[in-house]
């Protein structure tokens, strides 16, 4: 197969760097528009069947590649998909809404996560050594792993379990969103010219291709991102054939803000956290907390400059907020817009339904201090519309923000430090930021606590997660 991209159509799945056409095709649609896009396999058991004895066989020879021949493969991948980087681009824009301006930061941010993967070697562990023995804890690859990737940030989460799971000594399949597969294919077919046969496939399906790979008894790990309902049939189906398994689920990050800030210089930063992608992130803050202080002047500077963020097609110059990616989660979004009048909820900011257009656009709302109860607190909206919500005792927001099943991510922001940081070790979240919100990277390890998820990803943790561990005791003078 060429390495020179055709991002107009697709010929089949990658099952052992060839396209395997399927007899049944599907296709998903642009949200911008709601066009329909080309069309791309559904894969069946024979296909997965037949990708899974493909990584098998490379696992053998894949298992034992030197850690620097793995890296020098994964940069030269790297620096592939760095050079069809515009039409990908452009691709990810048209299947998943987001703007192009953060289309290019997935891909800035999947290059750079490569080339710091790509040193990342897990090394032996010498636990202690004396004349008579030594013992060493080694980290073997798992085996078989595969990726099952959500719509919102298809390149980053893809890539994101490729590269630690082959720099590891696995291989791997990767299987996206039926609403996203059209980049994660042609990321795909960029692999086949590089990496040796079985190392890195893509199967594209319904998410019925989702269960058929959980189920596969050759499968030895399922690295999942999405939702958390999902993620609990992952993890139910997994324990049949005791695979490894490593859950990033939902999050409803709150962010507290102290009564010491700087109004002007947060805000901007607090509504691009809340309203980038749409919202559809899973570590944006979803609860802001405010202190009853600052709490009207705080709201009326949000609301004013949320109202200068453009809502439109990821193709417009300066949109921050694209159509929500998919139908599904549309009427979801409009769900959570209609409690606003059923529940009589005080709007800073009205926002709502884009009329006029084919896309799938809502404008962002801000929901002024509902009662804690209320779904827009207690639920993950995965869309443009956040609640603020008001706080004066710190012991009392921090139990506050602690509530719920949700553990992904949570911030503080205050000019105080030491406060910042006492607060902070009181979160219970995979991932605690001061003054700052989803930060993330490669040598990080990111996770949940709670339902959030199990394991985490990236950082020398998560790529021990791709990873057995095995203690070797040698024994020095057996025969002396
Ligand atoms: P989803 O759970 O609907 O789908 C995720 C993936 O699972 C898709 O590839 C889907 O086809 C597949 N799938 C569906 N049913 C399956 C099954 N029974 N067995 C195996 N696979 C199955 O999630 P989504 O709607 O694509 O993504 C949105 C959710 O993901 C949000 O809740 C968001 O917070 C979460 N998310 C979490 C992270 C994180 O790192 N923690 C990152 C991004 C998104």
């Amino acid at each position: 197969m060429t390495a020179t991209l055709d991002t107009s159509n697709y010929p089949g799945n990658i099952i052992n760097n060839k396209f395997v056409a399927t007899a049944k095709t599907r296709h998903s649609l642009n949200p911008s528009n709601a066009q329909p896009l080309y069309e791309v396999p559904v894969a069946t058991q024979e296909d997965v069947d037949s990708a899974v004895n493909s990584a098998k066989t490379a696992f053998k020879t894949w298992s034992k590649v030197p850690f620097e021949e793995r890296a020098r493969l994964l940069l030269q991948y790297a620096d592939l998909v760095e050079s069809n980087r515009t039409a990908l681009e452009e691709l990810l824009v048209k299947e998943q809404g987001k703007p192009l301006g953060l289309a290019k930061i997935e891909f800035d941010m999947t290059l750079g996560w490569f080339r710091a993967f790509a040193t990342m070697e897990v090394k032996d562990d010498v636990l202690d050594e004396n004349d008579e023995r030594i013992i060493i804890q080694t980290f073997p690859p798992i085996g078989v792993c595969c990726g099952i990737v959500p719509w919102n940030w298809p390149v980053l989460l893809g890539l994101g379990k490729l590269g630690p799971a082959i720099m590891t000594g696995n291989t791997f399949i990767m299987k996206p969103s039926p609403y996203t597969p059209y980049t994660d294919l042609k990321l795909g077919e960029l692999g086949t010219s590089i990496f040796p046969p079985g190392v890195f496939q893509v199967l594209s399906g319904g998410d019925d291709l989702g269960s058929m790979l959980t189920e596969h008894p050759g499968i030895d790990k399922i690295s999942f991102t999405g939702s958390i309902t999902t993620g609990k049939k992952v993890m139910e189906s997994c324990a049949k054939t005791l695979k490894r398994v490593t859950l990033e689920l939902g999050g409803n990050d709150p962010a507290i803000v102290c009564e010491d800030v700087d109004i002007d210089k947060i805000v901007p930063k607090i509504a691009t956290l809340a309203f980038l992608n749409s919202g559809q992130i899973c570590m944006l803050i979803k609860r802001l907390f405010v202190h009853e202080k600052i709490y009207d002047q705080f709201r009326d500077a949000l609301v004013d400059f949320t109202k200068t963020l453009k809502t439109g097609d990821g193709f417009e110059s300066d949109v921050l907020v694209g159509p929500l990616q998919n139908s599904m989660q549309y009427e979801k979004v409009k769900d959570m817009y209609s409690e606003i009048d059923k529940c009589s909820w005080t709007t800073a900011l009205e926002g709502g339904v884009r009329e006029a257009s084919n896309g799938y656009f809502i404008t962002p709302a801000i929901i002024d201090n509902p009662p804690d109860d209320s779904r827009i607190v207690t639920e993950e909206p995965f869309g443009p519309i956040i609640p603020m919500l008001k706080w004066s005792d710190e012991t009392e927001v921090l139990e506050r923000a602690n509530r719920g099943e949700h553990g992904l991510g949570a911030s503080v922001w205050t000019k105080d430090l030491a406060r910042g940081e006492r607060m902070g070790r009181q979160l219970l979240a995979g991932s605690v930021w001061i003054n700052s919100h989803f930060d993330v990277a490669p040598n990080v390890p990111f996770g949940g606590h709670k339902w959030s998820g199990i394991g985490s990803e990236w950082g020398m943790t998560g790529m021990k997660a791709f990873c057995n561990s095995r203690s070797l005791w040698i024994w020095k003078k057996v025969y002396d």
